[in-house]
């Protein structure tokens, strides 16, 4: 057992700032190598019965059956099936469960109504009776099989854990909303209506972004196919409320409302099917991929009992809370054999306790202070040749300073590697799930991973092509440590929601990611910018069930289904924005490093670079396609509305482009005027944007990131607001 009170030279009291590990060279970088094929799993057999006549000149021909205790992805499916074919013929198809059909001749009889078809949804009587069922196919997979006078839907469910009143519970130990759950069916329903009816979900449906021809008469030629995803856990978090739960956003979305006089429970209304276009595109996760900052409580727990588990700071004590520290961010001397026992028995103990759970976090806490360990025993683990990274230390003076040291990986994978080493014993088909972040973000130097160890890499930025082509070589060495990965970039909020297209590079590296050994990914968040990034959200999204499918295949499609006529012009105007954010990502360097952009240096970095790329010339440019393109949709109201849904985004870049050029100007009497016109300018246009285009254009990100550079000026929102309402009279 470790003590406080050791001789002097006892190791683990010898507190410094030199790296004593092995002088090993930085590998050269190599390609990582294919684990797996891009390969769809999309399989078309030959299909035999007749054409099933679902709606003939508006009325019902078929009936959609349900198992007597269908289960809610089965029910989804029927309600979604009933949803689109009544948008596209008019006619409402009836949903009942098999039991109150009777089967006369041939023909189906329900409530008195005899139906030519039936659509017999779910693990029915019926598809048991006729052979089919979908358990060849893994989680979330489904099959599409007709059958004489009946299309059997299949596929593979989980259901969702539920509180008393039936609604999800998020996973367990997670910070964020995520529902762990398997919807085959659901999926086999959107497959199904996209693939053979032209359906599309290219953004919410409120919003008019979902595609339903109209017909009125509807057919389905025979069919036999079934899919699966590639991955088990496809994961955007969703930045708004969700099924009444409060999501990802909520303390952004709480300081933020108030500027506009809104209240959160408007969002919450607002927001309400927030989670619809997620399920639509077939997102979700079956497994539980565990990688939590996991010792926040271990503190409280033990900061008495067993100081000897925490990191020694340059106050030559292990005091976590001292100076300030944080008790649910502390950092522990991970190479005390104690701790990494008791760490991997608390592994085992939940193995044991649930055999459900796949996986055990055991990723340190981030947070830069209190300080990662600097006794002798962790510092022989850390290579000198290592990356260069800085922290906070406080000494015995009480002075907080930052200090330069190098990637602490190495002791990092090597303290994952024994809890693996003690766990994989008990429990050899278990995951122990790590980060690669912040100071142990760099691929380790001479360290080996257990394979029972996979590590959730956090990295990639799309406004920054040296960002993003550093983080993608830190992959490929992970890549060549690790059996599995999961990808978890905070990619998405890069730029506060500034139309940008970033589709093909976002393509490339998740093909790349998944043939190196990709499992799942977990990208930090979808903020609901439809207007302006929803190329990029559909095409990952598709990209994440089947990464085997062609981007430019994917925009065309989104641009021909969503625009009709006006596709040409809207493909041009996808095309200029992706230049123009290639541009801002090829002079991105060190003054917009940060794609999450919580480094105030960083967000006016980013801004400054938007402000200067996406000039009024530019953003005319644009308009002018959208302007081509409303007379080209003239006549086909659908495609005019999704055009006009498009130009919010580009009102957002005037308005926003506008305040960082004030902003940015040189010095001069008018400045602050100036700066405090176009801050209220575009505060009308965010208000606006909220309270009438809500999916469009996400008002969160530009006011809670941009807040320290508009309180230079003093622009106090609600001030301006109380301001405005006296000169008006109000
Ligand atoms: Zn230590």
């Amino acid at each position: 057992m470790g003590t406080l009170f050791a001789e002097q030279n006892d190791p683990r009291q010898n507190w410094g700032l030199t790296p004593l590990g092995p002088d090993v060279p930085k590998p050269q970088w190599k390609p990582a190598p294919i684990k797996q094929p891009l390969k769809t799993r999309l399989k078309s057999l030959s299909a035999s019965g007749e054409s099933l006549l679902l709606v003939k000149d508006q009325k019902p021909c078929a009936i959609v059956a349900l198992p007597q205790n269908a289960n809610s992805s089965s029910r989804a499916a029927a309600e979604v099936l009933q949803h689109a074919f009544a948008k596209m013929s008019g006619v409402t198809l009836p949903i009942v469960a098999e039991d109150k059909v009777q089967v006369q001749k041939s023909t189906f009889v329900a409530d008195g109504q005899s139906y030519e078809y039936l659509l017999s949804i779910g693990n029915t009587q019926l598809a048991k009776a006729a052979g089919v069922s979908a358990d060849d196919l893994i989680m979330d997979g489904y099959r599409l099989q007709t059958k004489g006078k009946v299309l059997f839907l299949v596929g593979q469910d989980k259901e969702p854990f539920s509180d008393a009143a039936g609604r999800p519970l998020p996973e367990s130990g997670s910070t964020i909303t995520r529902f762990l759950q398997a919807n085959g069916t659901r999926n086999g329903a959107y497959a199904l209506l996209e693939r053979r009816f032209g359906c599309r979900w290219l953004w919410p449906e409120e919003a008019g972004g979902t595609v339903f021809p109209k017909t009125a008469t509807l057919m389905l030629k025979p069919i036999h196919e079934s899919d699966e995803p590639a991955m088990a856990q496809r994961f955007l978090r969703n930045y708004y409320p969700e099924k009444g739960i409060n999501a990802y956003g909520r303390r952004q979305q709480q300081t933020v409302l108030p500027m506009l006089h809104r209240s959160y429970s408007s969002l919450l209304q607002k927001a309400k099917n927030s989670g619809a276009w997620f399920e639509a595109m077939k997102l979700g996760t079956s497994v539980e991929y565990n990688v939590g900052h996991s010792y926040s409580g271990y503190w409280k727990q033990y900061g008495e009992t067993h100081p000897e588990y925490f990191a020694l700071q340059a106050d030559g004590t292990r005091n976590q809370t001292a100076h300030g520290g944080s008790a649910d961010r502390v950092h522990l001397d991970v190479t005390n054999p104690d701790l990494i026992a008791h760490v991997a028995a608390e592994a085992i103990a939940k193995f044991d306790a649930d055999p459900t759970l796949t996986s055990f976090s055991i990723a340190p806490n981030d947070g830069s202070y209190p300080s990662f360990c600097l006794c002798e025993v962790c510092r022989r683990l850390d290579p000198p040749n290592g990356d260069p990274v800085s922290f906070s230390i406080v000494g015995k003076d009480g002075k907080a300073k930052r200090i330069d040291y190098v990637s602490l990986t190495d002791r990092y994978v090597t303290f994952y590697d024994k809890i693996a080493d003690i766990v994989v014993k008990k429990h050899p088909d278990k995951l122990l799930g790590a980060y690669a972040y912040s100071t142990y973000s760099s691929p380790p130097l001479y360290a080996k991973l257990a394979p029972n160890v996979f590590i959730s890499y956090v990295g990639l930025s799309y406004f920054n092509d040296e960002q993003r082509q550093h983080d993608l070589e830190s992959w490929d060495a992970w890549s060549q440590m690790a059996d599995k990965l999961q990808l978890r970039p905070n990619a998405l909020l890069g730029a506060y929601g500034i139309p940008a297209v970033f589709a093909h590079k976002l393509g490339d590296d998740i093909k790349h990611a998944y043939q190196t050994g990709m499992i799942g990914s977990d990208f930090d968040s979808l903020t609901h910018d439809w207007a302006s990034r929803g190329l990029n959200y559909y095409v990952l999204a598709k990209l994440l069930w089947d990464p085997s499918q062609d981007v430019d295949a994917l925009i065309a499609d989104y641009c021909n289904t969503g625009f009709g006529p006006a596709s040409p012009s809207i493909q041009k105007y996808f095309s200029l924005l992706e230049t123009l954010t290639d541009e801002v990502a090829k002079s991105a360097g060190e003054n917009a490093r940060d794609e999450d952009a919580i480094n105030p240096n960083s967000v006016r970095g980013v801004l400054s670079l938007i402000a200067k790329t996406y000039t009024p010339e530019k953003l005319t440019q644009l308009q002018t396609l959208l302007d081509d393109a409303k007379k080209q949709a003239a006549d086909n109201p659908a495609a005019l509305r999704r055009v006009q849904f498009l130009e919010q985004g580009i009102r957002y870049a005037n308005a926003e482009t506008a305040w960082a050029r004030a902003y940015f100007a040189p010095s001069s009497p008018e400045k602050k005027q100036r700066v405090l016109d176009a801050l209220d300018a575009r505060l009308a246009v965010l208000t606006d944007l909220y309270d009438n285009h809500f999916y469009a254009q996400s008002i969160f990100m530009p006011l809670y990131r941009e807040a320290s550079m508009f309180k230079e000026y003093g622009w106090d929102p609600n001030k301006r607001n109380e301001q405005r309402r006296v000169a008006a009279g109000l």
